[in-house]
C-alpha cells in the first residue's frame, strides 16, 4: 500500500511531469466506486474545463486544487496508481478512471483492487480534516507528540496506524520506525519514558525521509504494488531493516527477525532489539 513517501514520491513526479496548469478535458469513470462523492454523474459534470492549479499531500492523500473552487482529493489505498500517458495510450482492464487533459494526454487510474478513492469536493476539510498531524512538517516537534503518546493506552502499532494520530504511516514504515526505536510493537504508547518517545520521534521521521530519499519501497514485481508515475521502481526496499525480512539476521545484532500479527496486520521485529518492557506497565 503506497504511504507517505510513496504518495509523496508520487505528487513529486506528477509535478516534474508539469501536471499543475493542465486543464481537464474530460473524466471517464470505469468502476463507479472509484468516485467516493459526489455521484459519477456529477463527477463527470463539473471536471471539464478545470484547471489543475496546485498539486500538494496530506497524509496518504493527493489533494489537487482546480479551477472554480473545486478541490479533488485522491486515496490509492491498497493497489491505486497513477499514469500519465498518451490519450491514444491501450486502457488495461484495470483501469477505473480517467481524465483526458489537454495536450494528448490522460491520467490513467489503474487499481486491481479496487479500494482507492477520488473526492471531488468545495471543500477539503470534509476529506482531510480528520488526518493528525504531518511528521515532516517543521512543526511537527517533540514534545507535542510525546503528549499526545502520554494520553494513548494504545499498542504503538495500532496507534501509529492510526491516521487520526499522525498522518501517513502505514504497515511498512511503522515496522522500520519501530525497529530503529527499539521498540516492541505491543509496547503502550504511554508507557514510554522520555528518551525512548524522542527516539520514535527521530525514527519516524528518519525513515520517513529515508523512504522519500530513495523515492518509496517497490517490493515483489506483480502488477499490485507500487509504481512511480512512470511505471519504474521505488528503491528503498533495499534499505528495509525489517519488513518483509522474515527469518533474516537483525543488521543490529544478527537474531533472526520474526513475524508476529499485531492489530491484524503483519508485524515484522528483532525480539532481541525490541523487547515489550514489561515494568514500564
Ligand atoms: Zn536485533
Amino acid at each position: 500500500m503506497p504511504e507517505l513517501p510513496e504518495v509523496h514520491t508520487i505528487l513529486e513526479d506528477l509535478k516534474q511531469a508539469g501536471l499543475q496548469g493542465r486543464t481537464i478535458q474530460q473524466a471517464h469513470v470505469y468502476w463507479p466506486k472509484t468516485v467516493n462523492q459526489p455521484d459519477v454523474a456529477t463527477f463527470c459534470q463539473v471536471l471539464p474545463h478545470k484547471q489543475i492549479l496546485a498539486l500538494e499531500r496530506r497524509g496518504k492523500y493527493l489533494f489537487l486544487t482546480l479551477s472554480e473552487g473545486w478541490y479533488l482529493c485522491i486515496h490509492l489505498r491498497m493497489t491505486g496508481r497513477l499514469l500519465l500517458v498518451d490519450s491514444a495510450s491501450p486502457e488495461s482492464p484495470y483501469i477505473r478512471l480517467r481524465l483526458d487533459l489537454d495536450q494528448h494526454q490522460s491520467l490513467y487510474y489503474h487499481d486491481t483492487r479496487k479500494f482507492g478513492r477520488w473526492s471531488l469536493v468545495k471543500d477539503p476539510q470534509l476529506i482531510l480534516g480528520k488526518i493528525g498531524p504531518e511528521p515532516l512538517a517543521a512543526d511537527f516537534a517533540f514534545i507535542p507528540f510525546w503528549d499526545q503518546l502520554k494520553q494513548r493506552s494504545r499498542a504503538l502499532k495500532p496507534l501509529l496506524l492510526d491516521q487520526t494520530f499522525l498522518a501517513g504511516l502505514g504497515n511498512i514504515y511503522v515496522d522500520e520506525a519501530l525497529w530503529e526505536a527499539q521498540l516492541h510493537p505491543l509496547q503502550p504508547a504511554n508507557s514510554l519514558p522520555r528518551k525512548q518517545a524522542e527516539k520514535l520521534h527521530a525514527s519516524i521521521i528518519h525513515v520517513l525521509q529515508r523512504g522519500i530519499d530513495s523515492r518509496g519501497t517497490t517490493l515483489g514485481k506483480g502488477r499490485t504494488n507500487y509504481y512511480r508515475l512512470d511505471g519504474t521502481r521505488g528503491e528503498h526496499q533495499a534499505l528495509l531493516k525489517v519488513f518483509r525480512r522474515t527469518g533474516q539476521p537483525c543488521p543490529r545484532c544478527g537474531h533472526l527477525i520474526e513475524r508476529l500479527v499485531v492489530a491484524q496486520r503483519s508485524t515484522h521485529i528483532c525480539t532481541h532489539c525490541q523487547t515489550l518492557n514489561v515494568e514500564l506497565f
